[in-house]
């Protein structure tokens, strides 16, 4: 290219440059309003302020007019955000979207501005890059369902402090929120299908997490270092719990799940030396190598049972300052070797416990005091008092107890005055006993002179800790009429008599009379 050339070209392309400048300054200090206008079936308007409003349904896509915007509101919709249709939007703070949306990819990347985005409907997937550098955006709200949060959707969302889902949430992939460092509440009022690896890892600020349905499977680390996080509570069932899913979540006091768990990965909440009480709904399963290992339990309670404890996974687990109690409703399976070296004080087992598949140590040092354990196993475990047998549950000669499970079946006389009380235990026949209470009664329904009372006849009592009581109605008190209501019959009868001759001797009277 020669220099006569060069000149002109290089000319143009300043002024080109300059034009470009020009128009962005432009730009960003005044908004061109746009008049209302269709495209398809979506309309849209722009006032003088930079509200920019959607209504209609269709797709929104990138314009150069959009820029300068500082709201954007959407009707009903449905809409679809087309990639990029807002992306670099540095001016636009809200979005507030009435019904469903689908957002595209980096539809909102780079709005450094936007601090709040609402959808009262539904949305779909919300891909990677979809908030990728939202600076400010601090507050996410979707009134109902999400589809799959893909990876690395709100990391380094660094002002975001709340996300709040009405509805369902598909899969939270790995690292979604990770270092959403000021995200202090979460909430997802329905299902969550999954949380992937790291998805909320170094949420430093995030105080509650509540999931009003069942959430899939937990993954590895996906809490780790939430060092805020207190509160953990999930309605429903909860699949697999990963390894170091709550690792050094430090602040977290209690963890209420309402329904069934899978499996609780190794080292799952390791070091969460706040944790004081574990509340479980359902069954659990394999509770993996030292999944408790150094928490600060006062309570750990399961409804159901559990399928096995690996090995540490309770070691220093529970608290030596105050009683700590470890109580499991169903059975419990194969438990590993120093799984309750620690300071727990009660173990109560309703179900049954494996006493063939525990290790030789599983309770080694332990400081139990009183262990509660099925009717059927009492014995065993009372006949190995001071020993090291069956895991050295009762090594240190804690007071032993058998859980009964007790009911009770009434068999009254006809006539109130004599029960005996049937105590049946379900887990053995040999348990079962009768009880002959003294009977109590009362007036129930007083009598009428027609009607008899009632008298309510009453047992209670309690044997070997199991409260019973019954009551039973007999129609047996006799109505205050009975012979009284003859004697006033009488009373009648001499009245009308006396009546009936005073009117035969006052009427004989008047015909003598008249004859003379
Ligand atoms: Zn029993």
């Amino acid at each position: 290219m020669s220099l006569r050339w060069t000149v002109p070209i290089a000319a143009v392309a300043l002024a080109a440059l300059c034009l470009f400048i020009l128009d962005g300054t432009s730009d960003s200090e005044a908004v061109e309003p746009i008049p209302p206008t269709p495209e398809g079936d979506l309309w849209y308007q722009m006032d003088e302020e930079g509200n920019l409003e959607f209504w209609g349904n269709g797709t929104i896509f990138y314009d150069d007019r959009w820029s300068g915007c500082i709201t954007v509101t959407v009707g009903d919709g449905p809409v679809n955000f087309a990639p990029g249709a807002f992306e670099n939007c540095t001016s636009l703070t809200t979005v507030t979207i009435d019904g469903n949306a689908g957002l595209g990819d980096r539809v909102f990347g780079g709005c450094i501005s936007l601090t709040a985005l609402s959808i009262g409907g539904n949305v779909g997937d919300i891909p990677s890059t979809a908030f990728e550098d939202c600076s400010s955006l601090t507050t996410l709200s979707i009134g109902g369902n999400v589809g799959d949060i893909a990876s690395h959707a709100f990391e380094d969302c660094a002002s975001l402090t709340t996300l709040s889902i009405g509805g369902n949430v598909g899969d939270i992939a790995s690292t979604a929120f990770r270092e959403c460092a000021l995200l202090t509440t979460l909430s997802i009022g329905g299902n969550a299908a999954g949380i992937g690896n790291s998805a909320f890892e170094d949420c430093s600020s995030l105080t509650a997490l509540s999931i009003g349905g069942n959430v899939g499977d937990i993954a590895s680390n996906a809490f780790k270092d939430c060092s805020s996080l207190t509160t953990f509570s999930i309605e429903g069932n909860v699949g697999d719990i990963g390894q170091n899913t709550f690792d050094k979540c430090t602040s977290l006091i209690i963890v209420t799940i309402g329904g069934n768990v899978g499996d609780i990965g190794q080292y799952a909440l390791y070091n969460c030396a706040s944790l004081t009480t574990v509340t479980i709904g359902g069954n659990v399963g394999d509770i993996g190598k030292n999944a408790f290992n150094n928490c600060n339990l006062e309570t750990f309670e399961v409804t159901g049972g559990i399928d096995s404890i690996s090995d540490r996974a309770f070691k220093d687990a529970f608290t030596g300052s105050h009683p700590s109690i470890f109580t499991v409703h169903g059975n419990i399976g194969p438990i590993g070797p120093v799984a309750f070296e620690s300071s727990l004080t009660e173990l109560n087992v309703y179900g049954t416990l494996d006493l063939d598949n525990m290790a030789s140590d599983a309770f080694q040092n332990n400081c139990l005091e009183r262990v509660n354990v099925r009717c059927t196993q009492a014995q065993t475990l009372i006949g190995a008092q001071g020993t090291d047998a069956y895991g050295m549950i009762v090594k240190n000669n804690p007071v032993v107890r058998a859980l009964h499970d007790y009911s009770a079946a009434y068999g009254w006389s006809d006539d109130g005055k004599a029960c005996t009380v049937h105590i049946v235990c379900a887990n053995s026949s040999d348990h079962n006993h009768d009880e002959n209470p003294t009977v109590t009664s009362s007036v129930k329904i007083q009598p009428t002179e027609t009607e008899m009372g009632t008298t309510e006849y009453s047992v209670s009592g309690t044997y070997d800790g199991f409260a019973y009581s019954s009551t039973k109605d007999v129609q047996d008190i006799p109505a205050t009429g009975g012979s009284d209501g003859k004697k006033d019959n009488t009373v009648l009868y001499v009245i009308a008599g006396v009546a009936a001759a005073a009117v035969l001797i006052g009427g004989a009277a008047f015909l003598i009379l008249r004859k003379r």
